[in-house]
């Protein structure tokens, strides 16, 4: 096996590629629950929790199913937020990459996230659940001891110094766990339901007015077009530091939601795509389970929409 340097050079003479990933069914298939109410046969309510699939089939079935009595829609998705006393997100994870390593099938870009760590590329993790992001950071932690053997590690240390090198013009290296949260901290981690991601869209003038226009617009979409479109910025502004703007860019997004998808696509068509004419974007719809890494779909190339 080829030995790995300890700062890989060759970084340099890469494609820029940038991705986007949805977390539920997309990276991991989690086990959280939804907390709802059923309806028994002598009429009575009683608790039940659901998975995220069986909520999707239920969701609508209100004759049967409801929020709970005590508390409503927010008691519903407790385990999707953070609470003071448990780390949901953390558990579920782990139980999570547990039954991969148990066997289980894992999510459908749960190797293209591997590949995006051990290639040392900046990403973005943008789910419609309530956590804050430092514990979607420390779940990707997580994720990193779990997924990734020993020597992908090597190689992803070897890669971060490799980008250290020649964009930041680092020449003495901190230590392993240093360098990793340097590339950790330039990723992004956006749980759209988090009241303190809200107030942060909120308080941008074009959502402000966004929300204003369409009042009936359902709130997680827009505020994943906000957490995309963030990331896209924040892509762009780093490129441009670094004095990159003759190689090709481009940024891919997954999500399992096909409601997402369509969303999503339409936005990067009107908006992104026009916005960043240089970069390519690409759509994996993650929804089909039986195709092994969802269906790609190009949705804008540099300088032309598709
Ligand atoms: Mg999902």
């Amino acid at each position: 096996m080829k030995a790995i340097p300890y700062v890989n050079d060759e970084v340099i003479t890469r494609a820029e590629k940038y991705y986007i990933f949805d977390w539920d069914d997309n990276i991991l298939h989690m086990p959280t629950k939804i907390r709802l109410e059923h309806k028994e046969a002598d009429g009575t309510w009683k608790p039940v929790e659901v998975s995220t699939a069986m909520f999707a089939i239920v969701r609508t079935d209100t004759e049967n199913y409801r929020a709970p009595s005590d508390g409503g829609w927010d008691a519903a998705f407790k385990y999707f937020a953070d609470a003071p006393d448990a780390n949901y997100f953390l558990c579920d994870t782990i139980e999570a990459l547990e039954r991969i390593e148990h066997g289980e099938k894992p999510g459908p870009s749960y190797r293209a996230l591997k590949k995006t760590l051990r290639e040392g590329r900046l990403f973005a993790i943008v789910t419609a659940r309530g956590h804050s992001a430092k514990t979607l950071e420390l779940a990707v932690r997580v994720f990193i001891k779990y997924a990734l053997t020993d020597r992908e590690r090597e190689e992803m240390m070897s890669n971060l110094r490799g980008y250290r090198k020649h964009f930041d013009h680092v020449e003495k290296f901190g230590t392993d766990a240093e360098e990793l949260d340097y590339y950790l901290s330039m990723c992004h981690y956006s749980g759209v339901m988090d009241s303190r991601f809200f107030e942060r869209v909120k308080h941008d003038p074009v959502y402000l007015e966004r929300i204003r226009e369409n009042p009936t617009a359902r709130f997680p979409e827009l505020a994943k077009e906000y957490a995309i479109r963030d990331f896209v910025e924040h892509i762009f502004h780093t490129l441009k530091r670094n004095g990159v703007t003759d190689k090709p860019v481009s940024i891919g997004f997954s999500d399992d939601d096909t409601n997402n998808v369509r969303i999503i696509s339409r936005y990067i068509e009107n908006e992104l795509g026009r916005r960043f004419e240089g970069f390519k974007f690409v759509v994996y719809d993650t929804s089909d389970r039986t195709l092994e890494k969802g269906r790609k779909l190009v949705v804008s190339m540099p300088g032309k929409l598709i």
